[in-house]
């Protein structure tokens, strides 16, 4: 479900960005050592005594050549329109600049709840100066040192408090999926026409705040639940047409899905922004389906299927298991397949196998092709076990987790594949020492 957003906001140089790799630091080095990920970040998982909830830094929306002013202007909107709880960043040292009030009169529109955070805040001296902040109209400033580490467990506190509550909705059943990739691939054009096929049912009920964004419907007897559907339509606020805002919307609607559709335009190829919008997918967990969209607008023959096909998988190695269906928003080719596709991948993302079998299958599979030996020394493999699912996750037991190369875990994931319908999920492989 949902996790709830903390929005970063504030003029340029006060240290949002360092804030946030400091509040979301850990995960984004665990997160950056996948290969193919961008590094500067501007939306990440923290978490903070147990709760979990995602990070934006506005400051990393750059809205290109637009003057200071609007930039920060727009920056301090997006907070509003995204975040359950906003952070405004100020500068101890500098104290209340023209800047900072111009964003807290920007903030003062939103009901979201505000909290103001005085960075630079490095030693008692500084500290002293946060009263000024008063100024400012949200209340009791946070002093805070990005830079060192102080202050963090105070803010932190204050922001888990400001969470929205669960407001006891029925918990929801259905298969959650979103339609990701560039503009104009097709995104708005499919959603009308999936939810325009005949079978398909779309309910009415009027659910959370939070909920309007989705949308929910019933295909094949099976409720599904189409995530920022409002993301996909809407266009019209000047940062919408930002690629990192984008990005940023495409981050959010993945991590609230159980199964991604990365939509492709068979009319214009693939681009650099189609392998980084499938790498976040990819690297989030989700089961993932390629939807090559418009393919009304080929001239075809016996060959550009394959051809297309070929294409994808040369481009996109690393989602060798995601299935590629060639569609048409206009035409509605292929659309009816869509719904059973996507509770399969749905139902594989959730698969749990039982240990015994999964045993047989890596046993067989080092009689087939022996382990890695290096100095005399053999890798041996003991038991293996599914620890997760969502994405499937199992843990090998081995003499020396260094031993296991990168080529023998892929050999052992491909047979772990060929055994057991995975189709359109990731899995994760974890190897330990047994002691
Ligand atoms: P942003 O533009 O608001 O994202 O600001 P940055 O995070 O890029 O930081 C701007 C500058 O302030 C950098 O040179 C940081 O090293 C510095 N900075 C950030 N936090 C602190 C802090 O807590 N104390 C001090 N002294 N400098 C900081
Ligand atoms: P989005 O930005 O990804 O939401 O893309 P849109 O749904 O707005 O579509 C962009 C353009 O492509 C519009 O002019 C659509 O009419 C057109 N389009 C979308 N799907 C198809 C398709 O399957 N075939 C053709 N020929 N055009 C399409």
């Amino acid at each position: 479900m949902a996790y709830p957003v903390v929005a970063i906001v504030g003029r340029p140089n006060v240290g949002k960005s360092t804030l946030f790799n400091r509040i979301a630091g850990e995960r984004i080095s665990i997160v950056e050592d996948t290969p193919g990920v961008t590094r500067d970040r501007i939306y990440a998982p923290a978490e903070w005594l147990g709760t979990e909830f995602r990070m934006i830094d506005t400051g990393g929306i750059d809205m290109g050549d637009e003057p200071f002013l609007t930039q920060i202007t727009q920056q301090a909107e997006i907070a509003i329109d995204e975040a359950d709880v906003i952070v405004l960043v100020a500068s101890a040292p500098e104290g209340v600049t023209d800047a900072d009030e111009k964003v807290a009169k920007i903030l003062y529109r939103s009901k979201k709840p505000v909290i103001l955070a005085v960075n630079k805040a490095d030693n008692p001296e500084v500290r002293e100066t946060v009263y000024d902040f008063y100024a400012l109209g949200f209340g009791d400033p946070y002093p805070v040192s990005g830079a060192h580490g102080l202050g963090l467990g105070d803010l932190l506190d204050e922001i888990v408090k400001n969470f929205p509550t669960d407001d006891g909705a029925p918990k929801d059943d259905s298969i959650r999926f979103s339609l990701i990739g560039r503009p104009n691939v097709g995104k708005s054009s499919l959603v009308n026409a999936l939810l325009g096929e005949e079978r398909v049912i779309v309910s009415d009920i009027a659910g959370t705040t939070r909920d309007a964004i989705d949308t929910k419907f019933t295909a094949n007897d099976t409720r599904f639940t189409m995530v920022d559907t409002a993301g996909i339509r809407k266009r019209g606020k000047v940062y919408e047409n930002t690629e990192r805002y984008s990005v940023m919307r495409a981050m959010r609607a993945i991590d609230d899905s159980d199964v991604v559709l990365v939509v492709l335009n068979a009319e214009e190829g693939i681009r650099e922004q189609d392998k980084r919008v499938a790498g976040y997918a990819h690297e989030a967990g989700r089961g993932i389906i390629i939807l090559v969209n418009k393919w009304d607008t080929l001239n075809k023959d016996n060959h550009t299927l394959t051809d297309f096909e070929n294409l994808i998988r040369a481009e996109f190695q690393y989602l060798s298991y995601a299935p590629i269906l060639f569609v048409s928003a206009k035409t509605g080719q292929r659309l009816d397949q869509l719904p059973a596709l996507i509770k399969r991948v749905a139902t594989n993302h959730k698969q749990r196998v039982q240990s015994a079998t999964l045993n047989d299958v890596i046993m067989d599979a080092i009689a087939l092709n022996p382990t890695p030996s290096d100095n005399g020394k053999r890798l041996r493999v003991y038991y293996a076990t599914q620890v997760a699912v969502a994405p499937p996750t199992f843990v090998v037991f081995v003499n020396d987790p260094k031993m296991m190369h990168f080529s023998y875990e892929r050999f052992l994931e491909n047979q772990i594949r060929e055994h057991f319908d995975f189709e359109g999920t990731p899995l994760h492989l974890i190897e330990r020492a047994r002691k």
